[in-house]
């Protein structure tokens, strides 16, 4: 068994939340393969000891879950999880529930913010900005088009969503529409251009439920105001749990409001001017102080990745930040150093593409299909944000106890939900020539066992 003794019991509990391996607090006369703790904390103690004094993993995932850091390429929080992991093997046989689910190496979650939802309906300066951009790309008619819908002439370039759901429908996977909850409010705290020129159309969000997409709330002021919050989930309906604040505007107190307020996830940290890890993770997970609400860190948005620059809140207002524009096909090279932390990991992807970016000015369609396309082709489990959150969700309420003799090891899981789809695996690390039976779907992989969890207790008859 492993024992931990530490101050802090939030970072404790999340920290071994993500790495989802049997443990429990450390009680003074108990035996112990190994206790994890700061060499201060426990005088008398003489068993094995990861000692924390120098290298304080708790403290560090619980400052990148909840502080975060900017332009963060790597996933630090799931690269010191795994060297907690390869820490601990060394003194105890070790189980764990990975964060990818069976016969899949990760999760790709697919979302979209809805900015506009017509240019008929748009703010001047957004179709204006939006002909220009064709204009000065070459693209002519496409500018004129614009101009012309704006007053209501010809077919309407951002009228999407039978398209959305024919290109996703193609890829076969289903995604997130995030829409504000209220047009020409631009909210507290923001800068007037952040508010949108279309309100809800009941039916377009109800064909979406219907058909297998999810909707969420594209927040306004949810992220500073409870009370507000609760309105603006009413306010979207159709079962919008989830959240992903308009141009991600969040401060420390966000998650708190997001939680009195009733959702279920939130889906806004992540980056408006680059891509990467701001939480320096792949996984779900409960930010400190909240009780119901979870965090789906976003990774890759197709601004931060391709735009020019977004809006950024300084002290004294808004500050135009450059975003990093990449070529499409340096952008490709970036998204995989992405997908490819993924399946050395397990964890979600979260996936941002703006609704109006399937057509000119920025067509970006393309890059879209490709990742999707490649995530299926790995075997990923490409899904919507709020089925991604569930799937966590599921994972997390499991907790599991490992029994060992000479010939045998018993692998209990309590609280398995077995309508959960695609199932958990428990990894079992073990040397797999040692392995007479298990009694149930496993794989051998390289010094561990993966066994599918379809029942509460697993065995693993030794040779
Ligand atoms: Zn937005």
């Amino acid at each position: 068994m492993i024992g931990v003794s530490y101050p802090d019991p939030y970072a404790v509990e999340e920290t071994l939340q993500l790495l989802k391996v049997p443990w429990e607090w450390y009680q003074p006369g108990r035996q112990y393969d190994v206790v994890l703790a700061r060499k201060a904390d426990l005088p008398g103690y003489t068993g094995n000891l990861i000692d924390l004094t120098d290298n304080d993993i708790f403290e560090k995932i619980c400052e990148l879950l909840n502080v975060g850091r900017s332009h963060l390429h790597e996933p630090l929080s799931d690269i010191l999880l795994d060297q907690l992991r390869q820490e601990l093997k060394k003194y105890c046989l070790l189980a764990e529930i990975p964060p990818a689910p069976w016969e899949h190496p990760y999760i790709m979650a697919l979302t979209h913010d809805v900015d506009v939802t017509s240019v008929r309906e748009c703010r001047l300066v957004t179709a204006g900005y939006a002909a220009f951009q064709c204009f000065t790309h070459g693209n002519i008619r496409a500018g004129f088009q614009f101009l012309l819908a704006r007053w209501g002439i010809g077919t309407d370039p951002w009228v999407l969503f039978e398209r959305w759901k024919t290109i996703e429908e193609e890829l076969g996977v289903r995604s997130t529409f995030f829409f504000v909850p209220r047009k020409d409010d631009p909210g507290m705290r923001a800068h007037p251009y952040r508010a949108v020129g279309y309100g809800i159309d009941p039916g377009i969000l109800h064909g979406l439920t219907r058909d297998g997409w999810e909707v969420g709330i594209h927040g306004i002021d949810n992220w500073v105001d409870a009370e507000t919050g609760t309105l603006e989930m009413a306010a979207v309906g159709n079962g919008a749990v989830g959240n992903r604040t308009h141009w991600l505007l969040f401060d420390q107190e966000s998650w708190k409001k997001l939680d009195e307020a009733g959702y279920s996830y939130d889906s806004t940290f992540g980056y408006n001017d680059d891509v990467g890890f701001r939480a320096g993770t792949l996984q779900v997970y409960r930010p400190k102080g909240t009780t119901n609400i979870r965090e789906l860190p976003l990774h890759i948005q197709d601004l931060g990745l391709l735009g020019k620059f977004c809006w950024a809140p300084v002290d004294q207002g808004w500050e135009k930040t450059p975003c990093l524009h990449l070529d499409e096909s340096v952008a490709r090279v970036q998204c995989q150093v992405i997908v490819d932390y993924a399946r050395k990991y397990g964890g979600a992807v979260t996936i941002l593409w703006h609704y109006e970016n399937l057509t000119p000015p920025r067509d970006w369609s393309g890059i879209y299909s490709e990742l999707v396309k490649r995530a299926r082709a790995d075997g990923a489990w490409v899904t919507t944000a709020g089925k991604a959150v569930e799937w966590f969700e599921a994972r997390r309420k499991t907790t599991l106890t490992l029994f060992q003799d000479t010939k045998k090891i018993t692998i209990r899981i309590q609280n398995l939900n077995l309508l959960n789809e695609p199932s958990l695996q428990v990894r079992l690390y073990i040397d797999p020539s040692l392995i007479s039976h298990v009694d149930g779907e496993y794989e051998r992989g390289d010094n561990y066992v993966a066994i599918r969890c379809v029942q509460p207790e697993l065995s693993v008859m030794l040779r």
